[in-house]
């Protein structure tokens, strides 16, 4: 049993060093990303099921490493969360964000809202406002044309700070979108003590959307309620035509995700408001 338990520990132990390199060397190559722009960025429309206007561009991280290929977000993040890595990343982001947007309003096209994610850590910053405040500026961003995208998880961390850092971007005319909704604890009152513009449905429930009853009284409650708080809903992960009029029968207002358009790289998504959004 002792030795059982010895070279269980070994194991153990071993598994935890390679583990823990791992992490290191993906924070190293991830800290050269910047440098070496890795990374860039895709855009994704936001569309409006009435008009087949598109009312927004959600801007998402995208990483390719020469050896490691395509680095997914969901491990990216995190491990950029783990370390200080996501502050100078979540920078770029957002700046990056506001001049593509800025680009297509110079080349003719209609202003066009952009939205941008904020993780936890990236969002709990004491210096995040100014930070915003100096990429507006620096940029010349129009501050009601961002949109900040946060989860439950980001305001949970710490309420008092979420709630003055989201009121002071409000007053900046920047809009705040809950992200994910329906999966986090608290939402309701979440909507009632946060001064949210927009509400993204989170796409587990659009995924499993069919015409059981079940599956239409909860997201038709969601988008009922965002309605009438008068808060823009958006149903995220919509991929087939089916989703599409359930929605509409519902009175969903606008909708992200495959059927109407992958998360695009910067040129294809310039084609594409070519197509649709001339002024
Ligand atoms: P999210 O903010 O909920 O973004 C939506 C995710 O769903 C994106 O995954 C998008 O590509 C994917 N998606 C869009 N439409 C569909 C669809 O019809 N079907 C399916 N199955 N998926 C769809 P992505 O780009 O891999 O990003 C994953 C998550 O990583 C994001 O979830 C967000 O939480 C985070 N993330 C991405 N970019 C950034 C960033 O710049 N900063 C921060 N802090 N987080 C980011
Ligand atoms: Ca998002
Ligand atoms: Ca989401
Ligand atoms: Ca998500």
């Amino acid at each position: 049993a002792k030795e059982r338990g010895r070279n269980h520990y070994q194991f153990y132990s071993s598994t935890m060093t390679s583990k823990a390199s791992l992490v290191l060397k993906l924070e190293n190559l991830l800290h050269q990303a910047l440098d070496n722009e890795e990374l860039s960025l895709h855009y994704q429309p936001q569309v409006n099921l009435k008009t087949g206007e598109i009312t927004g561009m959600e801007a998402l991280l995208r990483w390719y490493h020469p050896e490691l290929g395509q680095v997914s977000p969901a491990k990216l993040i995190p491990l950029a969360e783990q370390t200080d890595l996501i502050i100078p990343i979540g920078q770029w982001v957002l700046h990056t964000a506001c001049e593509q947007s800025l680009a297509w309003q110079k080349s003719g096209l209609k202003p066009m809202p952009i939205a941008v994610n904020f993780s936890p850590r990236q969002f709990q910053q004491p210096n995040l406002v100014s930070m915003v405040t100096e990429v507006l500026q620096e940029t010349g961003f129009p501050p009601d044309l961002l949109e900040v995208e946060i989860t439950e998880s980001t305001i949970m961390q710490n309420e008092d700070f979420a709630r003055q850092a989201l009121q002071e971007l409000r007053q900046m005319g920047v809009h705040i979108s809950l992200d994910d909704f329906g999966t986090g604890y608290s939402s309701l009152s979440y909507l009632q003590k946060f001064p949210f513009n927009t509400l993204k449905i989170d796409q587990c429930f659009i995924q499993s959307l069919s015409d059981r009853p079940q599956d239409l009284a909860i997201i038709s409650a969601m988008i009922t309620l965002g309605n009438h708080l008068q808060l823009r809903v958006i149903a995220e992960g919509v991929e087939t035509l089916q989703q599409l009029e359930l929605l509409q029968r519902l009175h969903c207002e606008e909708v992200q995700g495959f059927w109407f358009s992958r998360p695009l790289k910067a040129e294809d998504a310039t084609k594409l408001l070519e197509q649709h959004c001339l002024l």
